[in-house]
């Protein structure tokens, strides 16, 4: 080191003139150097670096962009197969083509392969496919289905309450005759179809339609005795049948708990006890498969009875 603080002195010799004189310090050039030099390099790197690392970000970033656009999209694909099956369900038909430049990038006809799209598709584009495809959708939720469903919700409502359901009586009771072929409780022939069911309970007991409906008789003849069928709609009737008196008359609008008449024992009765009756297009159904109560209520009393 020590030549490198001592200073040289080197002497240029020209003809005819004076000789020039240098007196160098080697190391505060080789400082200097390193200062004018050294300095803008490492800049030089550090820039050429942090670009580097700043592609490699907006890399990662684009790729992050893509995977949420692909997943977004795919998403909305699964929603659009959800509203289709709501479109089925509520009755609106498919479009056969959608409307609009058919040089434009369709969304609706863009099919995402399992496993999302290749990676070559900028996320702008898929952004801007799921935001036109989101739009789409929002569309058809408003202006198509939602409608639609209520419509089918109301009916279905309609229908439901037109169903009947339950038990006529809102009191205890037993069953004392169930549907089906029984022996003739007025011994004349020995078999004989029933084709109600027989609730027994105390006489003047309120009697409840089942259903809503429409009053189609409330009259006192044959072997019903006083007896009431309400129509429900949708091919279904009710009968309740051997009442003491009629609470109802014909064409009155029935909503389902509204009572009907009193138990009673008119007709061809051997006691006071109401003859209910389900019909599903002029056929006598078994009321028991309308009287889901019932078996919860029979596996109650007989659980309390153990
Ligand atoms: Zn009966």
């Amino acid at each position: 080191m020590g030549h490198l603080t001592k200073s040289h002195t080197i002497l240029i010799a020209r003809t005819g003139q004076e000789p020039i004189t240098l007196c160098l310090r080697p190391l505060p050039i080789l400082i200097g150097a390193a200062i004018a030099f050294g300095i803008p390099l490492t800049w030089a790197g550090i820039t050429v670096a942090s670009i580097f690392q700043n592609n490699q970000q907006l890399t990662r970033r684009n790729q992050e962009l893509s995977e949420t656009a692909t997943e977004v999209l795919s998403e909305i694909n699964q929603l659009d197969a959800e509203i289709k099956t709501l479109k089925r369900r509520a009755g609106v038909s498919e479009d056969p083509s959608p409307e609009g430049d058919p040089e434009a990038l369709n969304p609706s006809q863009t099919t995402l392969p399992q496993g999302g799209l290749p990676n070559t598709v900028p996320p702008e584009t898929l952004l801007s496919l799921a935001k036109q495809r989101g739009n789409q959708l929002t569309d058809q939720l408003q202006q198509e289905v939602s409608p639609a469903l209520e419509d089918t919700l109301a009916a279905e409502a309609h229908r439901k309450a037109a169903f009947p359901d339950g038990i006529p009586l809102q009191t205890d009771f037993r069953v004392s005759s169930e549907f089906g072929v029984r022996s003739n409780p007025f011994g004349r022939r020995n078999y004989e179809m029933h084709n109600g069911i027989d609730f027994v309970a105390p006489y003047g007991t309120p009697i409840h339609a089942t259903a809503d409906g429409t009053v189609t008789r409330s009259q006192n003849t044959g072997g019903f005795g006083k007896h009431v069928i309400i129509d429900h709609g949708y091919n279904y009737e009710t009968l309740y049948a051997h009442m003491s008196e009629l609470k109802v008359t014909e064409g009155q609008t029935i909503r389902r708990g509204d009572i009907v008449g009193l138990l009673g024992n008119t007709g061809r009765s051997s006691g006071p006890h109401l003859h209910y009756e389900v019909h599903r297009g002029q056929k006598p159904l078994n009321p028991r498969r309308y009287l889901k109560e019932l078996s919860k209520m029979e596996q109650t009393s007989s659980a309390a009875e153990d």
